[in-house]
């Protein structure tokens, strides 16, 4: 697959979508697992397909390099080189039937799948990736969603050593050979498209629950993993009853077979898959146990199990037409996850850290050469296209239409939408209609979401007249350039606005709803509020009703009051975030002329008030407390000053730390109770605020609050505790006791893989000096491997991604190194190597200096040779 030098890849478009020349009735697999090779028999039953425009078109099977074809026949009759073409990795067969039988045989070897695509062994186990284009690597087969079919799969294999044979569906047939194999025959009875095929064969343990669905279908819940991680396996168990029970109640869709089977697996290049009825998730979104996995783990876990279950009808029954559909069953399924973790625990929390990974990284996305719409109008390799753009902002976009329409006409649109398409693969233009369609709305300015890149911004200012009583919002909406797209057409933007008046209360506006969504759709636009007594403060993009980027020339005062008072929980938060950016934004100005820094005691005072307040929830405490990243100061700003940003971050938060020390250890101990672990959202708030705290603390640098970190390293009987204090700890200056805080760290948790990337990560991220050096010492440490995709994430991505100053030292080595690891992931696993690039693609995001060696960096891993498809895309688009 990878390409030659003088070979250039192909951009496939949209526009040139055609139905396949066949559809497929029945596929029939069998798998006969070996170390050294695996047979692949398929049985596919083809029928033309009447839609098709040309009823001349051969029948085009993609395959891959690494497929050994080892027979073809037709109707039983063995096809020889001449009856076919070959042509790049698929192949053609002209001259054809209406109706026929291909079977093909092909030879692959999992055990030297480096790529982590198709099937693949993990660990000693085999198992399989199929989406989005993983099954032609594992036969010759349309490997395109629109060709859905019923699904039978035999296994066979050694017995001892994969005593557990699973693929999707049910099992329904069984047995033993003479030489120590046995098989297993799975029936999926659902049509479904190739890419959510899976299989899996190892030595695996389960748990097993029951659930019964609400019209008393009694379903088999199966969670599978190696016997050293069995004890880790309830809570994502519980998460899925929940799951199911949520989607029932809320979206009124029931699960819809006998037993529903998850699979943790070690080596995986993403979170996890939605296979039908065998879901297989990477280690790290299901492993979960009080002692190794923090909070944050805990709720990615739930997040994640929901997602993959919800995909059962987001994806499953209602598929995709094609690849460029993506977000259809992504960003749908993501809104529904959201609203989902939003039930279980605290809503306003959980739209804080959607929107901060939105505003942080999807803005960042747009605002950089892989910038596309939600639904990309072109591709050369899909791989690259599970993003930020089509996963979060596609959920935007549906949550969008969710204010737009209210919960209840939406809820009538997903019905009629899983009513009207249940066993179709579709377009987001179909999922649109149905929401037209149920409220009468005309959504066409509305679909430009889908087909226009890049982040809106919308200036607003307000006027108030006394006389009349009337408050006018005046609007602006524009869209800067993308490289993929020059001009954009206005888009329509919902914004949910309040008016707060002087005491800090709603002042009723139409009907007596305090917060009215007004739909920008214009340029420019005026939206007046009759009745209105006195002048107010509005509270604008209540809930982040859009995404997008929003001004309004508040005074440092307003927003303190907006802190105080908004109704709107979110808004609180973003007032927070808003008050420190446009403090940090100005110390950073300060910073490169040279001047004093001198903080802004509005931020201080502010932060005071809150954390005093008792009444507060702690978690929303935690959050607002939290300063703005290093990476979203970064994509706010329009040269990226790397040391500016740093040491001006570092400025505020030491100096909130040195005046507010005496509450910060109040804060701190009133929140260190002893009670048993739990990931309850109360709880989860407990411990954040109380490492929240800690960190300030830490931050002053003194002996004392050292101590109180070792003790609570030392005392915690929980993952979260104390990881904080080993993070606080390392990251310090207190060299000496980091270093034995580490060994110590690894010592007690050095079979526990998850654990252990922790121990990488927190290494990688530390900002002192000579992180590099460490990091590269690091890849040689026995519990490195540079195969695993977890270990690539916790130690590299985790270093460039998290660890500024050292990343982007002036002498480059921190680019030079990471272009070395491209080089070499280029060629062992593509989509890990061009997720690995995007740092460096925000080139010109830089100063001079630091941008001409990125840059020189780029051209190097170009100029290297032998280009997988993944990394000759980003490259391309990033070098222009
Ligand atoms: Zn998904």
């Amino acid at each position: 697959m990878n390409q030659s030098a003088t070979e250039q890849p192909s951009v496939i478009y949209l526009k040139d979508y055609e139905v396949p020349a066949f559809r497929v009735e029945q596929t029939e697999l069998r798998f006969e697992l070996e170390e050294e090779q695996t047979l692949v028999r398929s049985q596919v039953r083809y029928v033309r397909n009447p839609d098709s425009a040309n009823r001349q078109h051969p029948l085009v099977l993609d395959g891959h390099e690494a497929l050994e074809l080892q027979r073809l026949s037709i109707d039983g009759e063995v096809l020889s080189d001449k009856d076919y073409r070959r042509s790049g990795e698929q192949l053609l067969i002209p001259n054809l039937p209406d109706h026929f039988t291909l079977e093909c045989i092909t030879r692959i070897e999992p055990q030297n799948n480096t790529a982590l695509e198709g099937l693949y062994k993990s660990d000693g186990m085999f198992c399989t990736q199929c989406e989005a284009e993983g099954f032609r690597r594992i036969t010759f087969y349309q490997d395109r969603p629109d060709v859905m079919a019923l699904f039978e799969s035999t296994i066979v294999a050694d017995k001892q050593r994969y005593p557990v044979l699973l693929s999707n569906g049910n099992m329904v047939d069984a047995g033993e050979e003479d030489d120590g194999r046995h098989w297993v025959k799975w029936q999926d009875p659902f049509p479904k498209p190739a890419y959510l095929f899976a299989l899996v064969g190892g030595d695996l343990q389960f748990i097993e629950d029951r659930y019964t669905t609400s019209s008393g279908r009694h379903v088999v819940l199966k969670i599978f993993a190696e016997a050293k991680d069995l004890d880790k396996l309830e809570y994502a168990m519980n998460s899925l009853k929940h799951s199911m029970r949520w989607d029932e109640q809320v979206y009124g869709r029931e699960y819809d077979l006998d037993i529903f089977m998850i699979v943790a697996v070690d080596f995986f290049n993403m979170g996890a898959m939605e296979n039908k009825g065998l879901n297989i998730f990477n280690t790290s979104c299901v492993l979960a146990h009080p002692e190794t996995t923090v909070d944050a783990g805990f709720q990615r876990v739930e997040g994640v199990v929901a997602h993959e279950y919800f995909h059962n009808w987001s994806g499953n029954r209602v598929t995709c037409r094609d690849w460029f559909q993506l977000s259809l069953k992504e960003g749908f399924t993501v809104f529904r996850d959201s609203q989902f973790s939003a039930d279980m625990n605290s809503a306003t929390v959980k739209r804080i850290e959607d929107v901060t990974l939105l505003r942080t990284a999807q803005f960042a996305e747009d605002a950089g050469p892989m910038a596309h719409p939600v639904r990309p109008a072109s591709f050369i390799e899909i791989s690259n296209f599970y993003t930020l753009t089509v996963y979060e902002k596609g959920c935007e976009v549906v949550r969008m239409l969710h204010t737009l329409l209210g919960a209840q006409t939406f809820r009538k649109g997903s019905d009629l939408y899983f009513d009207r398409h249940d066993g179709q693969a579709v377009t987001t233009d179909d999922f649109v209609q149905a929401m037209a369609d149920v409220s009468g709305r005309d959504m066409s300015r509305f679909k430009l979401w889908y087909s226009q890149s890049g982040t809106p911004q919308v200036s607003v200012t307000g006027e108030y007249d006394a006389q009349s009583q009337r408050y006018t919002l005046h609007m602006q909406q524009s869209c800067p350039a993308t490289p993929d797209m020059a001009t954009k057409q206005p888009f329509l933007i919902p914004v949910a606005v309040g008016l707060l008046d002087p005491g800090g209360e709603d002042i009723p506006l139409q009907g007596g709803e305090t917060t009215e969504v007004l739909e920008l759709i214009a340029t420019e636009q005026s939206f007046v509020f009759e009745n209105i007594p006195v002048e107010p403060i509005p509270s604008l993009l209540r809930g982040f009703s859009a995404p997008v980027k929003l001004k309004f020339p508040y005074s440092r005062e307003q927003l303190v009051f907006l802190m105080q008072h908004d109704s709107d929980g979110f808004n609180r938060w973003d007032a927070a975030q808003q008050l420190a950016v446009g403090i940090m934004s100005e110390l950073i100005a300060d910073h490169q002329q040279g001047r004093e820094l001198i903080l802004d005691p509005a931020l201080v005072d502010a932060y005071q008030q809150v954390l005093s307040d008792t009444e507060l929830d702690r978690a929303m405490v935690a959050k607002v407390l939290t300063l703005p990243s290093e990476a979203y100061l970064s994509e706010l700003a329009e040269v990226i000053d790397v040391d500016a940003i740093y040491r001006v971050r570092r400025f505020v938060r030491d100096s909130i730390a040195n005046q507010l020390e005496t509450l910060f250890l109040r804060v701190y101990q009133d929140n260190n109770t002893a009670e048993p672990y739990s990931p309850d959202a109360a709880s989860v708030a407990r411990r954040s605020l109380k490492n929240l705290a800690l960190a300030y603390l830490m931050a002053t640098e003194k002996q004392e609050y050292l101590q109180l970190a070792l003790q609570q390293y030392r005392q915690a009987d929980n993952m979260t505790d104390s990881q904080a204090a080993l993070t606080l700890i390392v990251h310090s200056g207190f060299v000496q006791q980091a270093s034995e805080v580490l060994d110590d760290f690894y010592q007690r948790w050095q079979n526990e893989s998850l654990v252990v990337n922790q121990w990488l990560a927190v290494q990688a991220s530390d900002p002192k000096e000579g992180a590099l050096a460490r990091v590269q010492a690091l890849q040689q440490h026995p519990a490195y491997d540079g195969a695993n995709p977890n270990k690539i994430r916790s130690l590299i991505s985790i270093f460039c991604a998290q660890n500024m100053l050292n990343f982007h030292n002036t002498d480059g080595s921190g680019y030079r190194f990471l272009a070395d690891q491209i080089i070499v992931l280029n060629k062992q696993n593509p989509q890990i190597a061009s997720r690995l690039l995007t740092p460096l693609t925000r080139w010109k995001r830089y100063p001079q200096e630091r941008s001409a060696l990125m840059k020189a960096e780029l051209e190097r891993i170009r100029s290297s040779g032998d280009l997988s498809r993944d990394v000759f895309e980003v490259l391309s688009k990033s070098l222009v």
